[in-house]
């Protein structure tokens, strides 16, 4: 069992959300960085989250997003008007403006063979409830490219990994030893209920075979610890997680 959200993952890297979904605050002398914006829906438990942390808002910094999902961007317009820099790489910055049903392999036709998993029904009932059926657009502070290494706290550079977005990337906090690796695997499948390091079910990328070769991007990477968007951070280097969903 994880721990309750939001909690302490190792030294100055926290976890907060929901079981379904994660979002990440990366702390560096009293900054935060916020890395994705969960669910609309956060925001309510926003102030008594970061509380319980022993963290004050005033301390939120910026907000790195992996990519433009709605489910990784939810706060993303609360915190852009409070004052937090806003960052996305730039091949996703329009969709984050504008919000719109994914292409590809994860057009909307190809949830239809799913309609009969009551996982599906019970996903779309408590993000409807967390305000993802609805999602606002905003413009991003700035967006960045491949490989930039940004100037906010923990130092995050932006690894590309396109295949569940186009502009999809992990971001790498090297002196925490942490990658954030978004949707680029997972190591709980939402729709099927499965733990453990692999990638998102194939209906929510938007290119599969795109999201299996970026698994090369992050396996080189050195860090102790791999933290998805959905499920548990997985404790160990980029390279065993990558083989483990390599292999599945
Ligand atoms: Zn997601």
């Amino acid at each position: 069992m994880s721990p309750q959200m939001p909690y302490e993952v190792s030294e100055g890297v926290y976890a907060l959300g929901s079981e379904l979904v994660n979002w990440y605050l990366v702390e560096e002398g009293g900054r935060l960085l916020a890395i994705d914006a969960g669910l609309p829906g956060f925001a309510k438990s926003l102030d008594r989250d970061l509380q319980s942390l022993g963290f004050k808002r005033e301390q939120l910094a910026a907000l790195v997003l992996t990519h433009s999902d709605a489910d990784h961007t939810g706060i993303a317009p609360h915190l852009r008007k409070s004052g937090v820099d806003v960052l996305i790489h730039e091949q996703d910055a329009d969709t984050l403006r504008r919000p719109r049903a994914k292409g590809g392999d994860a057009s909307p036709i190809h949830i239809l063979p799913q309609l009969a998993n009551p996982r599906l029904w019970a996903l779309i009932v408590r993000f409807a409830r967390d305000g993802a059926g609805r999602p606002r657009g905003v413009e991003p502070t700035r967006t960045f490219s491949s490989g930039e290494a940004l100037e906010l706290p923990g130092r995050p550079r932006a690894i590309h990994t396109p295949g569940h977005t186009a502009g999809h990337c992990a971001i790498l906090c090297e002196g925490r030893s942490a990658l954030f690796v978004g949707d680029a695997l997972c190591t709980y499948n939402v729709l099927s209920g499965r733990r453990g390091p692999q990638l998102m079910p194939r209906q929510m990328n938007e290119s599969n075979a795109q999201s299996l070769a970026s698994l090369a991007m992050i396996e080189g990477v050195t860090a102790q610890l791999v933290l998805p968007g959905h499920g548990e951070p997985f404790r160990g280097a980029p390279s065993e997680a990558v083989a483990q969903a390599r292999a599945r």
